[in-house]
C-alpha cells in the first residue's frame, strides 16, 4: 500500500467539527494523507507527514466527494418527448413510467449497463463518488432481478423497487402486483439488494400496500427507505418514520405532523430538487425541516423522467437559491447528509479512516458550487484513493 499526500488546499471541508472550523470542520492551508482506499491524516499542510509520493493540489479546495442517495440509473430509452409536453404546460403524474418500462424491458442487460455506466461516469465527473441506485423500470421477476444484477456490479447501495408503480401487466389487480413483489419478486431480488423502497403516492401505492411491501422487505433482510410526499400530502413520510427507514424521500408536501416526526426519528429527509426544477414543481422547504432539528440530505433522482440530472452541484445551487439552504448546509446534506441516508459512517467526510474520496474544486471554496451555478467547478475527482481520469 503507498500513500499520497494531497497537498496546498486553500480550504478542506471534513465535515467533522472535531477537525476544523464550524460545523463542516474547514481546515485553512490544508492537507490530506491517503493511504491505499483510506484517508489516513489530515491537516494543515505545514503539518503534513511525509508520503510515499505528493500530488499539488495548485490552491484548490476540496470537499468530501458526494454521496448520491437516490437515483434511479438502471434504464434504456429517455422521455424527451415527455419533457417537452409537460413544459408546454402538461403536468407531471406517475405513469410516464411507464414509457421507461417498455423500454428497459426491450432492452438487452449489455445496453442497461452501457447506460448506467454512461450516467455513473457523467456522475463522476461532477464528483460523485457514492451512489445509490434503484430497480423499478422492469416490473416482472426476471426484469426487476436482472437491473439490480446489473446495479451491483458498480455500487453497494442497492435498491429494490418493484414497487415503483403497478405493473402494466396488472392493471386491473393492483393487489395481485402487490402479492408479486412481495413474494416471487422479492424472493429473486432481495440477494442482490440492501433496500426496499416504495412509491407511496396516489397513482402508485397507498399507505397499507407501502407498508405490506416494505414489511415483507425487511422479512427478507432489505432495509426500507421510502419514496414519500412528493406529488402530494399522504401517509409516506409517517410510515417511514414508523418503520425506522433510513430514508423519506422527497418531502415535498409535509404537514407540521410530518415534520415533526422527521425531527424526532432516525429517517433523514432526502430532498431531491432536481425532480421540483424538471416538472416545474413546489419546492421541498428545507428551511422549515432544518429549523425543525430534522436531518437533510440533496440527491439528484437522477432518471429518465421527473429529472434528468446527475449533478449534485446544480441539485446544491437550486437548494441554496429556492429552498432556503445556506451554502454549508446544502454541501454537507451532499456529502455527509447523503451518508447518513445510507447509513454510512465511512463516506461523506474527510476523517482518518474514511474512505479516500475527495472532490477538489477550482474555486476558493464549496460556496462557489452555489454561487457560481451551471460552472463545471469540480477539477479532479479522488475515489478509494484513486485519482479518476
Ligand atoms: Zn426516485
Amino acid at each position: 500500500m503507498s500513500t499520497t499526500l494531497v497537498t496546498n488546499i486553500t480550504n478542506l471541508v471534513t465535515n467533522d467539527p472535531a477537525l476544523g472550523e464550524g460545523p463542516l470542520g474547514q481546515i485553512q492551508d490544508a492537507a490530506v494523507v491517503l493511504d491505499g482506499d483510506r484517508i489516513a491524516w489530515v491537516g494543515q499542510a505545514k503539518d503534513a507527514p511525509e508520503a510515499d509520493r505528493a500530488h499539488d493540489a495548485e490552491g484548490r479546495s476540496a470537499i468530501p466527494g458526494f454521496v448520491d442517495s437516490h437515483s434511479h440509473l438502471v434504464f434504456a430509452g429517455d422521455r424527451t418527448q415527455e419533457f417537452n409536453a409537460r413544459m408546454e404546460g402538461r403536468s407531471y403524474s406517475a405513469g410516464g413510467i411507464r414509457t421507461t418500462v417498455a423500454a428497459t424491458r426491450a432492452a438487452s442487460d449489455e445496453e442497461l449497463e452501457a447506460n448506467l455506466l454512461r450516467y455513473l461516469r457523467e456522475a463522476a465527473r461532477q464528483g460523485t463518488t457514492v451512489f445509490e441506485t434503484k430497480s423499478g423500470y422492469g416490473l416482472t421477476v426476471e426484469d426487476e432481478a436482472r437491473a439490480l444484477r446489473i446495479a451491483a456490479r458498480h455500487t453497494d447501495e442497492v435498491t429494490f423497487l418493484g414497487a415503483h408503480i403497478v405493473s402494466p401487466d396488472f392493471a386491473d389487480d393492483p393487489a395481485g402486483y402487490v402479492d408479486l413483489v412481495t413474494g416471487a419478486m422479492l424472493d429473486a431480488c432481495a440477494p442482490h439488494a440492501r433496500w426496499v423502497d416504495v412509491f407511496c403516492e396516489k397513482g402508485a401505492f397507498d399507505g397499507d400496500q407501502a407498508r405490506a411491501i416494505l414489511t415483507a422487505g425487511v422479512a427478507k433482510g432489505l432495509l426500507p427507505r421510502v419514496h414519500a410526499n412528493q406529488l402530494s400530502y399522504g401517509p409516506g413520510v409517517q410510515l417511514a418514520v414508523g418503520l425506522d427507514a433510513a430514508s423519506a424521500d422527497h418531502c415535498t408536501h409535509l404537514t407540521d405532523a410530518d415534520v415533526d416526526a422527521l425531527a424526532h426519528g432516525n429517517t433523514v429527509a432526502t430532498l431531491l430538487p432536481g425532480a421540483e426544477f424538471s416538472t416545474r414543481a413546489e419546492w421541498p422547504d428545507a428551511r422549515r425541516l432544518l429549523d425543525a432539528g430534522a436531518t437533510v440530505a440533496l440527491s439528484t433522482d437522477c432518471n429518465p423522467g421527473s429529472s434528468f440530472t446527475s449533478s449534485m452541484p446544480f441539485c446544491i445551487a437550486l437548494a441554496v437559491r429556492d429552498m432556503g439552504m445556506t451554502p454549508d448546509e446544502a454541501l454537507w446534506a451532499a456529502t455527509a447528509g447523503g451518508a447518513r441516508a445510507l447509513r454510512r459512517t465511512d463516506v461523506g467526510r474527510v476523517t482518518p479512516g474514511a474512505r479516500a474520496d475527495l472532490a477538489l474544486l477550482d474555486a476558493p471554496s464549496h460556496v462557489h458550487l452555489a454561487y457560481r451555478p451551471g460552472v463545471p467547478l469540480v477539477r479532479e475527482v479522488w475515489q478509494r484513493g484513486t485519482l479518476l481520469g
